[in-house]
């Protein structure tokens, strides 16, 4: 469900270095973040998802960036319920101390960096070992849940090659690469388990999220291929 976020007045009686949006709304920087509830206390390290207008996933960024955005009048639309709420000055006329409420995702307006749909996901241990459920391609062993052991395997060989992409990689513990070495898998008759594939610009950002909310994580999931690995056994 898409809801509209709602915005409050600011004023500057105290000071603040503040930015003005095209509404009139002032924005102070330095603001007390107040966690709507408790659940939130433990994510200091909240990310928000940014959007583009269209709903294509931008980037992670930080409540403070977020609250930019909303200060200058730039969100179009947001998704789910707030889940910090920044508090500024108080309004002398009205007595009302001034809040932004942040949603965990918000949709920028103007045009996207880019078009990520042209972009393939950069690669990274991290992700690739992610992707591939932390679980070696050859032999089948769960390295969860960080993925210590686990190497970045190139089924076609680079000495012979092979490419550093998404598609010629997965994830193998040190015993299996060592055991394939310049081989292809039918050379070395180690048979992969599971295919290895580019995840979508929705995958993207759930392989790169750190501590992303629940339903932050629903909200993405929900754009993933059902062919992608994200399926298998999470
Ligand atoms: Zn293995």
């Amino acid at each position: 469900m898409w809801l509209l976020t709602t915005r409050s007045q600011f004023n500057s009686e105290q000071g603040h270095q503040s930015q003005i949006g095209q509404h009139g709304i002032e924005f102070f920087l330095g603001f007390d973040v107040t966690p709507t509830s408790l659940s939130f206390d433990k994510e200091t390290n909240m990310q928000i998802l940014q959007l583009d207008i269209q709903g294509y996933p931008q980037d992670w960024i930080t409540p403070q960036q977020a609250a930019s955005y909303y200060a200058t009048d730039s969100v179009a639309w947001t998704v789910g319920e707030v889940c910090k709420t920044m508090r500024g000055g108080v309004n002398a006329r009205s007595g009302l101390q001034s809040r932004l409420d942040i949603h965990p995702i918000l949709a920028v307006n103007g045009a996207s960096k880019t078009n990520l749909f042209d972009v393939v996901p950069s690669l990274s241990n991290a992700k690739l070992f992610k992707r591939d459920r932390y679980q070696c391609a050859y032999c089948g062993t769960d390295h969860g849940p960080t993925g210590s052991g686990l190497t970045r395997e190139h089924i076609y060989p680079r000495a012979r090659g092979g490419e550093d992409v998404w598609i010629n990689v997965v994830s193998a513990c040190r015993g299996c690469n060592a055991r394939k070495a310049c081989r292809s898998p039918e050379e070395a008759r180690m048979p992969l388990l599971f295919a290895p594939y580019v995840p979508s610009v929705f995958e993207d950002f759930l392989l790169a999220g750190r501590n992303v909310r629940g339903d932050v994580h629903v909200w993405l999931a929900n754009r993933v291929s059902r062919h992608s690995r994200w399926y298998a056994g999470y």
